[in-house]
């Protein structure tokens, strides 16, 4: 029988229509004044989605790339910084920064959880010459919504520091103003909230992360932010683009935009609030302390394997993602950013309905389901 294999994965995601029909064109040449323009258009949208005028380069990379670039450019080796590391992927900020010789602090946290802020304040009155925190504001490995806001603050009254945040299942998810924050440092990735394929890279730096540009003594050629920077101001870039996601970035953004960032977050607020209350009715339980909004991350039941469960789910027709590292086999986790609507949500949830009672899980169906709906009707 047909089966529709359905992405609920926390990147990559499902493309919308519009990005699917502007990927399927034949290419344009990047040295021609209608590449400039598109390009131009799409540096002003990201802006806008940023609600800055500051500062914003892409790279053809995935959002790794963007991570490195913010090691590189912004830091010198030997500088000390602080790595909120409470997932792989702060883990990965870790090993940035550990490649390039800085002097880490190594803020790790059990995974689920977020950060206390009175351990931020104690390590900082610790090593007052910090000039860096690092941090995620969504954790996906661990589907950790972590306040970034307040990180903002305390990097402000330290001498030196700036704040880095890993956007990358935040932007497009949440309201993020880089300015309105605090954060000095923004990166996002295409494959994520964005709705694109992977390949793009997206960096925010403020005024003052700016002035370190100059200053950083790490070798770098293809992340070179100064020379990006002065090239992408005149609708350029330095190296041949991803000339075909720049111009399918342009048509996510009109979608993002059109929908309005209000709209946008209310809606991934509803869908993760949905989301989350179906699971817990249905018994599960939830894997972090703090949720994002992005994904949704559940304990499979006792004495089943979440690998196992995930198979049923695909057998279905869901592809979720597992758990990495130490999670693995024991958690899933349940994406719903981007091009996703309340009806998927409810799809998602009478299919795993379905895949644990198929496993052999004490469930009364439509009970989850019935959940979802009730959140949905709630808050629409
Ligand atoms: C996906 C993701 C990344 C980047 O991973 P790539 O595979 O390099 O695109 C980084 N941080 C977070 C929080 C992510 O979700």
């Amino acid at each position: 029988m047909l089966i529709k294999e359905r992405l609920f994965t926390p990147g990559p995601v499902p493309l919308p229509p519009q990005v699917i029909k502007a990927l399927g064109q034949q290419i344009i040449h990047h040295r021609t004044p209608e590449f400039k323009k598109i390009f131009t258009e799409v540096r002003e949208k990201l802006q806008k989605l940023l609600k800055t005028e500051g500062n914003i380069i892409m790279f053809s990379s995935s959002g790794t790339g963007g991570m490195e670039a913010s090691v590189l450019n912004f830091f010198s080796k030997g500088d000390r910084v602080l790595i909120i590391n409470a997932g792989k992927f702060g883990q990965r900020w870790k090993e940035i920064a550990q490649t390039y010789e800085l002097k880490v602090v190594d803020y790790e946290i059990e995974w689920g959880k977020t950060y206390d802020k009175e351990r931020v304040l104690q390590i900082v009155s610790e090593f007052p010459d910090i000039k860096g925190i690092f941090v995620q504001q969504s954790e996906t490995s661990t589907t950790t919504y972590h306040d970034v806001s307040f990180l903002g603050e305390v990097s402000k009254n330290l001498e030196d520091c700036i704040l880095v945040v890993d956007g990358i299942t935040s932007v497009g998810v949440y309201e993020v103003y880089p300015e309105e924050i605090g954060i000095d440092i923004l990166v996002t990735g295409s494959q994520k909230a964005l709705m694109l394929p992977p390949g793009l890279s997206v960096l925010y730096f403020s005024d003052k992360a700016e002035k370190r540009l100059s200053k950083s003594n790490i070798p770098k050629y293809y992340f070179d932010v100064q020379k990006e920077a002065k090239k992408q101001k005149e609708g350029q870039t330095a190296y041949t683009p991803a000339i075909n996601l720049i111009i399918a970035l342009n048509e996510s953004l009109n979608l993002i935009l059109d929908e309005g960032l209000k709209n946008l977050a209310e809606r991934h607020r509803i869908m993760a609030e949905a989301t989350r209350e179906a699971v817990k009715e249905i018994g599960l339980k939830l894997l972090s302390e703090s949720p994002s909004n992005s994904a949704t991350g559940v304990y499979s039941p006792a004495g089943i394997n979440a690998d196992d469960l995930r198979k049923e789910l695909l057998k279905i027709g869901f592809r979720v993602a597992g758990g990495q590292d130490s999670l693995k086999g024991k958690i899933f986790r349940i994406a719903h950013m981007g091009y996703f609507d309340f009806n998927d949500v409810i799809q998602v949830i009478a299919g795993l309905e379905m895949a644990l009672y198929r496993i052999g899980f004490d469930i009364e169906l439509g009970k989850g389901v019935k959940k979802a709906q009730e959140v949905i009707l709630k808050n629409s």
